[in-house]
Formats: C-alpha cells, structure tokens, sequence
C-alpha cells in the first residue's frame, strides 16, 4: 500500500505538501515532506507531485504517474533537477508513526491522492 498520485485532478495548492510537513515536524515547514508539489517556471500551468517512500519516488505529472527507483534518480534518470530536494526529505510512513490515517489524502480537496 502506498500513496499515489492524480496529477490530471491536482490544482496545486500545496495543502498534502504542507500537512505532510507539519506530520514530521510539528510545525508548518515543507524541509521534511514527504510529498513535494512542483511547478516548472517554463511551462505555464505545468505541476507535478512527488511522493518520497524508502525505496522509490512515486511521481505524478500530466504526462502519467508511475514509480521511479531512488537510485534511478541519484543516477541522473527519471525524474530530472526537480526530484533533488525531495531526496533529502523523509520517506512517508503512510503517517503510521502518528497513528493517523494518511493526512495528505484526507486533506486534498480534489481528491488526487489516493493509497493502494
Ligand atoms: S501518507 Fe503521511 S507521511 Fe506519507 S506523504 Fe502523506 S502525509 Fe506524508
Ligand atoms: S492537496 Fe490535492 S489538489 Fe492540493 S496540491 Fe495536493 S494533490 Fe494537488
């Protein structure tokens, strides 16, 4: 089980970003999400997800979801310069050492997360 990604629902507004932050360090800071909201500044209206877990990176983006091997992308392949800051964050625990249900699929008001 495993959270992933509706990239075509997403609008982008950061909440699953900010929750998952607040889920590891108490406080309203994104330096420790798992889930990272992207916007590429070339590409008007182009976003994308990433979801960090200890073996891989989950990525969603409008031109598909899928999963990519963390040491893919530490060789360079997958998911490009905007994958990096999300590599030093912490991997999801599906929010279980909170005992809580998965605070980023319960936030998102578009219902682009989801776990299977
Ligand atoms: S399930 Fe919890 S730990 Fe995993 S990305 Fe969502 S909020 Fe973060
Ligand atoms: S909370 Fe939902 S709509 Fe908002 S950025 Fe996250 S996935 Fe997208």
């Amino acid at each position: 089980m495993r959270v992933k990604i509706k990239p075509l629902e997403c609008t982008g507004c950061a909440l699953c970003e900010l929750v998952c932050g607040y889920h590891w360090d108490e406080a309203f800071s994104l330096i420790s999400s798992s889930i990272m909201l992207h916007r590429a500044e070339e590409k008007k209206n182009y976003m994308g997800l990433m979801v960090k877990t200890g073996e891989d990176l989950f990525l969603g983006r409008p031109e598909g979801a899928g999963a990519v091997k963390l040491g893919d992308l530490q060789k360079g392949g997958g998911g490009g310069a905007s994958a990096k800051p999300i590599l030093i964050r912490e991997a999801c625990d599906m929010c279980e050492s909170a005992g809580l249900e998965p605070q980023c699929v319960a936030v998102c008001p578009q219902g682009a997360l989801y776990v299977e």
